[in-house]
């Protein structure tokens, strides 16, 4: 198990590899994502992406930036304990990180709803309990599929933004073809690409295609 305090939060991965968090109201996306960053250990295949995120400047010109690059970092972490290279995260009102979480399907246990939007969701509807959730706002490196989607519109959550664009898993694109109950739910909700920078979208698209092939198969093989 390994904890580290840090000044507004404290990060604690436990032996399950699951991340959880005692946090105040004050956690800033950039000081989390910087000391995730810090305390990653990456294979050298991730290196490269590593380095990425940490020389990474945000580009102020995006009202995006710092939360896609942390669904990024958060991404990185997940890929390189080999899951897929999703990240989330929940903010308030006043952009203050709530929750967070990563792809943790294949470890360190198989978990085939431990998509990274269902962790985030998981860990801020265990803790934040708001009577309302208007005002937070959702973020994901990855068009969300249609499982996390029907749980997204389910949690009430009124906007939500992703980074890249996924054609093959993605359900977002195609909402208009979910069940009649959730499009109506789709009223007054946004859901859509982020604003951020093409760089950070590339990155994104880079962590979900890493493990995917590979992930995809084992999960196809389950059936026998
Ligand atoms: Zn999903």
């Amino acid at each position: 198990m390994g904890i580290c305090h840090k000044r507004h939060i404290e990060i604690i991965i436990d032996e399950h590899g699951g991340l959880a968090t005692k946090m105040n109201n004050s956690i800033r996306v950039e000081t989390f994502g910087k000391n995730l960053l810090e305390g990653m250990a990456v294979q050298p295949s991730f290196k490269a992406l590593h380095l990425q995120l940490k020389d990474y400047r945000f580009n102020v010109s995006y009202n995006h930036d710092r939360e896609i690059w942390l669904t990024c970092v958060l991404a990185l972490q997940s890929v390189t304990l080999g899951n897929f290279g999703v990240g989330c995260i929940i903010t308030d009102n006043d952009n203050t990180l709530v929750s967070y979480g990563n792809n943790q399907v294949f470890y360190p246990l198989f978990r085939s709803d431990f998509h990274a939007e269902m962790v985030t969701l998981n860990h801020f509807e265990s803790i934040v309990k708001p009577p309302v959730v208007s005002g937070y706002k959702l973020f994901t490196s990855l068009e969300p599929c249609p499982m996390c989607l029907a749980r997204i519109l389910n949690s009430g959550i009124p906007e939500v933004f992703f980074a890249a664009d996924d054609e093959e898993g993605g359900m977002v694109h195609l909402k208009e073809a979910l069940p009649k109950v959730w499009v109506e739910m789709m009223e007054n909700r946004r859901i859509g690409r982020a604003n951020c920078s093409q760089k950070l979208i590339a990155i994104s698209e880079m962590l979900a295609e890493m493990n995917r092939e590979t992930l995809d198969d084992r999960l196809k093989k389950r059936s026998g």
